[in-house]
């Protein structure tokens, strides 16, 4: 493929680095929440950004959403009702429906214009929208979440851009209470908690707020991500119950996902705390 000789370049004041991808733009836009950006890469099929953030690309998401979704799902007893906050690119909301024992996937997604964008640009993420299970909310997941029902959900994932923004009153104890309180008594939340290598004190004080907000106990998992910044990144649950997390492992159940990156030896594996994040942790 022959393009203009164009980069995407996103670069990390703090850390003094920067990612960058041989592309073209596509489309620009302005929405009321944020700018989005679609690029044409050479070798990473079309690229979204937001604020100038990667969010996702055709050739890479598949290692995000499968980890943001079948680690959390298989870790629940029985999952139900799945809320997906943000997400608007569809592509967690269909890991969560490969899963039979899902009745009901609500993705929770601030601004509509990343779906219809995704719909366009990103069709193979969107395949499972009209899954008679899912239902597509527009609208902010901070107030949907403040007026669920109570003990109305069983898995809850954060699947949002960066702390800042829109998304920022997703991360910290108030919004954690308003889950708690819309999980079921086994209920658990994952939400998608940036690098351990560079965002060690965020992911500290996401636990400690977890906790704080009454979660029985929390888990780390991580895996590659190579268009985020460091190509680390890291989900983070929170169980309201105490106790080892379910393994429901089942190699055929396995295999009926289809996934790219996820199975049983990742599975176990993504739980797997290097040493500085189990002292940054004290887990
Ligand atoms: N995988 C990405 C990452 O980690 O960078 C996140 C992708 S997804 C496109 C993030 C979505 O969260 C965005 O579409 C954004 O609009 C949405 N979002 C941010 N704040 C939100 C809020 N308060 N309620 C619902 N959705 C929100």
């Amino acid at each position: 493929m022959t393009l203009d000789r164009s980069w995407f370049t996103e670069a990390v004041d703090a850390t003094g680095s920067a990612f960058s991808l041989k592309a073209e733009k596509v489309h620009e836009e302005r929405t009321p929440f944020q700018s989005i950006e679609i690029w044409k890469t050479e070798t990473f099929g079309y690229l979204m950004t937001i604020d100038g953030c990667t969010m996702v690309t055709t050739r890479d998401n598949f290692l995000y959403h499968e980890m943001m979704s079948h680690p959390a799902l298989n870790s629940h007893p029985n999952p139900r009702n799945v809320v997906v906050v943000g997400g608007g690119d569809c592509g967690t909301l269909r890991e969560v429906l490969k899963h039979p024992e899902v009745e009901s996937a609500t993705q929770v997604e601030i601004d509509e214009r990343v779906t219809r964008l995704s719909e366009q640009y990103f069709p193979e993420l969107c395949d499972k929208n009209n899954d008679p299970r899912a239902t597509l909310f527009f609208g902010d997941g901070i107030q949907w979440m403040k007026d669920a029902p109570e003990g109305s959900i069983d898995l809850i994932i954060i699947d949002s851009t960066d702390p800042v923004g829109p998304a920022e009153g997703l991360f910290g104890k108030r919004f954690y209470l308003d889950c708690i309180r819309a999980l079921r008594a086994d209920g658990m939340l994952v939400q998608q908690s940036e690098s351990p290598l560079l965002h060690q004190d965020l992911i500290t004080e996401m636990h400690q707020a977890m906790r704080d907000a009454g979660f029985a106990q929390t888990h780390l998992l991580h895996f590659p991500q190579p268009i985020y910044p460091s190509g680390w990144w890291s989900g983070s649950i929170a169980c309201k119950q105490a106790g080892a997390l379910a393994e429901r492992l089942d190699p055929a159940a396995l295999d009926a996902l289809d996934t790219q990156y996820y199975n049983a030896e990742i599975h176990r594996g993504a739980f797997a705390l290097p040493n500085f994040m189990r002292r940054a942790l004290k887990a």
